[in-house]
Formats: C-alpha cells, sequence, structure tokens
C-alpha cells in the first residue's frame, strides 16, 4: 500500500469557525496546490468541497473550485464506516488561474481563504441531513441501514436508501414533523473527535450520536423550516431530500466563533 509520510494539517477540525489562515506551498502540481495547512474543507461524506482563494505574496489570488482528500489511511474503527485518517488536502484551481502557479514555491507562504457563504450554507445544509436521518430513524428505523448515498449541496440536502418498501406519504409528513419539531427546540449541536484520531469526528444532538466528519452549525433553530420531499430512484431504491429556505441567512451570524458546535 502507498503511504505519504506528510500530512495536511486540517485547521477546518482545529477551529471550525476558521475562514481564513496562513500557510506555506508544500508542492503544486499541473492544477492543483498542497499546503502545510488550511481551513478548506474536501469533498468527503456527501458534503461538497469548500471553495476559496490562495493568496501569494504580492497580493494576487489564486481560486480554487474544488478541495479534495488524497492518500488518507485506513483508521479501522468499529463505530467509523471505513474512515481514513491523516493524508493530504489539494486545493484544485480554476482553469483560468493555473498560469498563476508559476508564481508559486515550495515553503512560500500564503493565505488560504474560504468563500464564507458558501461553507455556511454547507453547515447548514449539513445539520439539515442529520434532521432528515433523525426523522428517519424514528419513522422507519429499517431503512437507515440501508442508507447508500448522501449528496450536500449548498442549497439542499439527500439520502438515498435500497429499500423495497417505498416512503409513503405518511412516511414523508412523520419525518418532516420530526425534523422540524428539531428545529423548534433550537437543540444544541456538538462536534468532537475520537480519543485516539483526530480526524474521525461524532455529531451528538440531543443524546443521539453518530460518526460524522463534516461541518455543521452549532443549534437546530438556524436552519428554519424544512420540507422533506421523496423521489423512486427505480425499482428498491428511493431518494428523501431536505431543503430550506436559506435565503435570509447571515454566514457572519453562522461563522461567528464558537457557532459550529465544536466543543472546547
Ligand atoms: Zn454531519
Amino acid at each position: 500500500m502507498f503511504v505519504l509520510n506528510r500530512t495536511t494539517q486540517k485547521l477546518y477540525y482545529d477551529d471550525p469557525s476558521l475562514t481564513e489562515c496562513t500557510a506555506r506551498v508544500v508542492k503544486v502540481d499541473l492544477n492543483h496546490v498542497e499546503l502545510d495547512a488550511t481551513v478548506a474543507y474536501p469533498e468527503g461524506g456527501g458534503q461538497d468541497a469548500d471553495q476559496g482563494v490562495i493568496i501569494i505574496p504580492d497580493g494576487r489570488e489564486i481560486r480554487f473550485v474544488h478541495v479534495r482528500k488524497m492518500y488518507g489511511n485506513r483508521a479501522l474503527l468499529a463505530d467509523f464506516p471505513d474512515i481514513q485518517v491523516g493524508g493530504i488536502i489539494e486545493h484544485v484551481v480554476h482553469d483560468d488561474d493555473l498560469p498563476l502557479l508559476a508564481c508559486l514555491a515550495a515553503g512560500m507562504p500564503v493565505v488560504v481563504r474560504i468563500n464564507r457563504l458558501r461553507r455556511a450554507q454547507l453547515s447548514l445544509s449539513h445539520t439539515a441531513a442529520h434532521l432528515l436521518y433523525l426523522g428517519v430513524a424514528a419513522v422507519r428505523p429499517g431503512a437507515i441501514a440501508a442508507i447508500f448515498g448522501c449528496h450536500i449541496r449548498t442549497d439542499a440536502a439527500r439520502l438515498d436508501f435500497s429499500v423495497t418498501d417505498r416512503f409513503t406519504i405518511d412516511d414523508v409528513g412523520q419525518i418532516e414533523r420530526i425534523a422540524n419539531e428539531l428545529v423548534t427546540r433550537d437543540s444544541v449541536v456538538r462536534v468532537y473527535p475520537h480519543e485516539k484520531f483526530r480526524d474521525a469526528r461524532y455529531w451528538e444532538c440531543e443524546g443521539n450520536v453518530m460518526p460524522c466528519g463534516g461541518t455543521h452549525i452549532s443549534s437546530t433553530g438556524r436552519i428554519g423550516v424544512v420540507r422533506i420531499s421523496r423521489k423512486s430512484l427505480g425499482k428498491g431504491k428511493e431518494r428523501l431530500s431536505v431543503t430550506f429556505d436559506n435565503a435570509t441567512f447571515d454566514p457572519g451570524e453562522a461563522l461567528g466563533p464558537g457557532s459550529f458546535g465544536d466543543s472546547p
């Protein structure tokens, strides 16, 4: 097995409210940049990646449109689904900014800044996905083990299930009601690391604990009223989506210190 002997410092775990950091260039490739540290969350666990800019010492900005985690090592933890720890984070650069990569050199100090609104929306959407999950766990507990897909976007989140019994209109209504009750109670969301692996993380709300390495907001109330909808993906496959109204969403408020529910 290929093992890389270096790792990127994942500042999005050290302090999830950070949207900017300083770092040093480790490696520059044809279309991506590796740094020794980053605040940018890579695509993972179904959550879309952050986007942002790498600012070089002369002030020019190199946009990155995707972030990915590479060369992690399997942790083989009993309660985590096939989690990888360690590894490096690659920032994939916008095509138009590729010529600027020639300005970068290993060891050069840079600033990484992510799109705050996008991060805040993804964190809200991800938290809403957990409410959908908890609704399903209450109404159709057997469907939880049948989840085979998850996608968390800025404007919606969805879970895919391989179930032979379709979700009925009544199921969907009950799941939506449970999710909205969680919103109304404005329950506290906590995230914290596994005692041995900092990359292995838990999400907790109202005593419900589940492994999750994504980004979240610190309480359910800010999500606002959610809607759950169902779609058939063909025989034995169902999709439930959660949408929310984030038109009035304030990323400054959502990204304030402590707003991501990270335990002190
Ligand atoms: Zn999560």
